[in-house]
């Protein structure tokens, strides 16, 4: 398709984004060309717009930046054979190269050469964006467009909770009051969880927290983590660890507070290298460590849409925000303030 389009373009190495207008991607045999309804502010777009240290080592401008989305499909290219013009789709961001070793094995979730919408190549916040193929998700149209738009930290959240023996009837305390950690409250819930203890830092998500099913919410650091989960679990500990922050902080605690036996799940990526006791948070535990990346392709994806297509689980608490394109910087603005007061934010271009 020819013609000019909005986007949110990372032009300089320096924080912050611009606004411009640009041609319409051409797409190649592999691409479908998607018109863009709805995207939402991941916290890797915030670490590009504030140009952290891993933003600055991995991104090559100029960059249109986003990735979650959901839109409609308006040209297909000519070897595409499962998607056609009129589909209603979202993108599993991660990119597989389908000739690895982990490709190969059924593991293109963390396939070695990995490329990433929105982070090594164009993404979403645009009103178009050239979608390959295989990263495309075909949505069911009894799913509402804003929803579909955050399946992919939806999914992180689904595969985080789920991963390494389910919670049906286990405790289960979930670090971290972001958006994953706020999806994986829901999905514990929804999956049988008999205790949910969430913890976190900012009282606007805390609420919210509670609106998707948290029993017990704890005030880092206020509150005393450790002594608190004590007497909730009757001394034992918790079952399952959600690792949702990346904070040196929420890893040793997690560590700690988990039941001997239990599994320690790690999605928040440290901003460096941390330290921990192996020897006896994890070794003498003999804890389950389970290290979540992405989401599995395309089992995570079946089950968030079967979890959103039969309304098991209620995520409208978490969308907080909604600004059209045009006023990106406000939603950049509100995720980096320093007490959050939102948890997802959505641009209609
Ligand atoms: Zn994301
Ligand atoms: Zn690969």
């Amino acid at each position: 398709m020819k013609g000019k389009m909005k986007a949110i373009i990372k032009k300089e190495n320096k924080p912050g984004a611009v606004l411009d207008v640009v041609d319409i991607p051409k797409i190649s045999p592999d691409e479908v060309l998607v018109n863009v309804k709805v995207a939402s502010i991941c916290g890797t777009d915030v670490h590009i717009f504030g140009w952290n240290e891993w933003a600055q080592s991995r991104i090559r401008t100029p960059l249109i930046i986003g990735h979650e989305f959901a839109g409609e499909v308006v040209e297909i290219g000519s070897n595409v054979k499962s998607l056609k013009v009129g589909d209603f789709v979202s993108a599993e961001t991660h990119i597989p190269c389908n000739q690895c070793f982990q490709c190969k094995t059924g593991k293109q979730h963390i396939c070695k050469n990995v490329s990433i919408l929105g982070v090594d190549i164009n993404g979403v916040f645009a009103d178009y964006v050239a979608l390959p193929e295989i990263c495309a998700w075909k949505n069911s149209e009894k799913i509402p467009l804003e929803f579909a738009s955050v399946q992919e930290p939806l999914g992180n959240a689904v595969y985080a909770t789920l991963e390494g023996g389910g919670v049906a009837g286990k405790k289960v305390a979930i670090f971290g009051c972001g958006p994953t950690g706020l999806f994986a409250i829901g999905v514990a819930k929804v999956a049988g969880s008999s205790d949910i203890i969430s913890i976190g830092k900012h009282k606007f998500r805390m609420e919210i927290a509670k609106k998707m099913g948290a029993d017990h919410i704890l005030k880092y650091p206020e509150d005393d983590i450790s002594k608190k989960i004590e007497e909730i679990t009757d001394g034992e500990g918790v079952d399952v660890v959600l690792e949702m922050t990346g904070s040196q902080d929420a890893i040793n605690y997690g560590l700690s507070v988990l039941k001997k036996g239990g599994r320690f799940t790690a999605f928040g990526i440290p901003s460096g290298k941390v330290e921990i006791d192996i020897a006896n948070g994890i070794i003498f535990k003999g804890a389950v460590v389970v290290g979540i990346s992405g989401r599995k392709m395309f089992d995570t994806w079946y089950r968030v849409a079967n979890l959103l297509e039969s309304k098991r689980i209620d995520i409208s608490p978490i969308i907080t925000h909604k600004f059209p394109l045009d006023e990106y910087e406000k939603g950049f603005n509100l995720m980096m303030s320093k007490e959050r007061k939102a948890a997802k934010i959505l641009l209609f271009p």
